[in-house]
């Protein structure tokens, strides 16, 4: 049983809302360590769910690697390093409106990723 406000689902959506960056489940096992906080991989799994089917957080799925969580809950796109797995926030200079297509589609909303490698690991491999 999952407890509504646990100090342990507290600890997990702390980590995340006040994370820069985009945390998979791995990233938060690994600042627990750090912290000292005693919690297992299936917990974090378990809160991480829960936080983000009740829109607490969201989660960014990125196909064929983990998923990871976002504290920022609009919708927007991301750029996923394949190399060091980073997850970034990006600025489209198009903002996406809502339209219909020639066949009567309605588009509502885009949430896209893109791959490649950041900066800093293409600074590393040259
Ligand atoms: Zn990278
Ligand atoms: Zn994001």
């Amino acid at each position: 049983m999952i407890l509504k406000n646990s100090k342990k689902r507290n600890q997990i959506y702390q980590l995340i809302a006040t994370s820069d960056e985009h945390l998979s489940a791995y990233d938060v096992l690994r600042i627990c360590k750090e912290r000292g906080y005693d919690l297992s991989l299936a917990t974090i799994y378990n809160n991480l769910n829960c936080l983000s089917d009740e829109n607490v957080i969201k989660r960014v799925k990125v196909p064929g690697y983990e998923d990871h969580f976002d504290r920022t809950l609009d919708d927007h796109d991301h750029f996923f390093c394949t190399c060091c797995h980073c997850l970034i926030d990006i600025d489209l200079d198009q903002q996406f409106n809502p339209y219909i297509d020639k066949y009567g589609n309605k588009f509502e909303r885009r949430e896209t990723t893109y791959f490649g490698l950041c900066s800093s690991c293409l600074k590393k491999n040259h």
